[in-house]
């Protein structure tokens, strides 16, 4: 069996791997390059694929990074295997990025017409394209043995970074012989609220890690909770008006279970929470769809009715003006919105007409990329331009590092050790992280002793 690796090879964006036999040809993921350096040619490369020739697609979880390119695949006639949660999730995903495709197109184009230009860009893909996609996936529960291909069983296993998120499991037999190859999709941390833990890599003969925070560890969890509990509760006795930005799927809900518990505690005055982010609103929806997915504690609640009580108590922006509506208040409030980075969405504009404000907070959770308007705040600017305006910040801003929905350095090393401390397999594969990253997580791992390390560029081929 060969194995191409399509991306997210020293970079954390564009995860896939192409999995082929004499009988069989796998694509496992097929996510979008993102960030720095990722244009549209990247993205629309999409060789060594063949879509005609593919007999499954499997998918770890939604994230557009891991799914993001699927509607670049025409013509294909296999179906997209996933879980339940991941077929709905990345359902909303790839409808979002069809439309900020068209609509960057069409603005695009206006402007080439304007300057006197041939308006003739084109969107990445479209709603059809994605309607094709859409139409092709199939759901399955975890630790299902399903057969994908001629000789290729896959099955998943929870991966606790997003809803729905897996692992992958493929066990190829050919020849007679039958080999297990893992791939990790993102794993993430250990005791985060509504997620299960990761369920540890199965013995195989090659895995393919991720290894976004291969470098190092995150502080505990209930350390990063508290700290952040205490910051809310404060606010509200001080009643700010506080600004969280956030991504629309993963962190929003778990915003949102943090404050429920905080209403539950009743520790603090009640201040109301808003979620102004339509993605959002539905993400959480589809989370909501799935309590069998949740940990112990969640599933009590949603199975108790309780999560959709303490749910219809958060006020949903759906329109503009819902959102438009809030710029100018100064009564406390919670607002989440996204983007979770703060370079584009609804929380442009709460910050534009609130981060001049003393009194009022800005609570940073995400991980910010180098150059966005979300690092410039973590970084302490002391004014900022938003919608070609400088705006001077005298809002309090405050960072709470250490909520990512990856493993750092430890976590990976236990999913990939289980409890045997012993290595999975003979051989690991590192993608998923910058070169740095990745050096540092193959350092540790050559250090358990047991297994080799490989750290393949773009387009390597992994025989095996
Ligand atoms: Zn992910």
């Amino acid at each position: 069996m060969q194995i191409t690796i399509l991306g997210a090879a020293g970079e954390v964006t564009g995860s896939g791997y192409l999995v082929q036999t004499a009988r069989a040809n796998v694509l496992i993921d097929f996510g979008m390059f993102q960030g720095r350096g990722a244009g549209d040619e990247k993205n629309r490369e999409i060789d060594p694929v063949v879509p005609a020739r593919l007999d499954a697609v499997v998918l770890t979880h939604a994230h557009l990074d891991h799914v993001g390119r699927l509607p670049l695949l025409t013509g294909l006639a296999c179906a997209v295997h996933a879980t339940h949660a991941s077929c709905a999730l990345a359902e909303l995903i790839l409808r979002d990025s069809a439309k900020i495709q068209e609509g960057d197109a069409a603005r695009e184009n206006r402007w080439k017409e304007r300057t006197g230009a041939t308006p003739d860009a084109v969107a990445l893909y479209g709603t059809a394209e994605v309607d094709a996609i859409v139409s092709r996936m199939r759901g399955h529960d975890y630790e299902q043995l399903i057969e994908v291909a001629d000789g290729i069983t896959a099955r998943f296993q929870d991966a606790g970074h997003i809803l729905g998120s897996a692992s992958v499991e493929l066990r190829v037999t050919e020849g007679g012989t039958t080999k297990t190859v893992v791939f990790s999709g993102d794993v993430g941390q250990k005791c985060m609220p509504i997620l299960r833990d990761p369920v540890p890599c199965p013995p195989a003969d090659l895995v393919f890690l991720e290894s976004t925070y291969g470098d190092r560890d995150h502080r505990p969890a209930d350390e990063t909770f508290a700290e952040l509990r205490a910051i809310l509760e404060q606010s509200a006795w001080q009643k700010r008006k506080v600004l969280v930005p956030s991504f629309a799927v993963g962190r929003a809900q778990l915003l949102l279970h943090v404050l429920a518990e905080i209403a539950r505690d009743g520790r603090s005055p009640v201040v109301p929470v808003y979620l102004d982010s339509p993605m959002a609103i539905r993400a959480t929806e589809i989370y909501n769809k799935f309590p069998d997915d949740f940990d112990d504690e969640s599933r009590g609640l949603a199975r108790s009715g309780q999560a959709r009580r303490e749910f219809a108590n958060v006020n949903l922006c759906v329109t503009p003006q819902q959102s438009r509506d809030l710029n100018e208040s100064w009564d406390p409030s919670i607002v989440i919105a996204g983007s979770g980075m703060c370079d584009g969405g609804r929380i442009l504009h709460h910050l534009r007409h609130n981060l001049w404000r003393r009194g009022v907070q800005v609570l940073l959770t995400s991980f910010m990329a180098d150059g966005s308007l979300g690092r410039k705040l973590v970084d302490g600017a002391k004014t900022v331009r938003i919608f070609r305006e400088d705006v001077v910040v005298r809002a309090d801003v405050r960072t709470v590092g250490g909520l990512s929905a990856h493993a750092g350095q430890g976590g990976l090393i236990e999913w990939f050790t289980g409890a045997s401390q012993k290595p999975a397999a003979p051989r690991v594969v590192l993608t998923h992280g910058e070169d740095r990253q990745r050096g540092v997580l193959a350092q540790a791992l050559t250090g358990l002793g047991g297994c080799t390390v490989a750290q393949p560029k773009r387009f390597e081929v992994i025989e095996i």
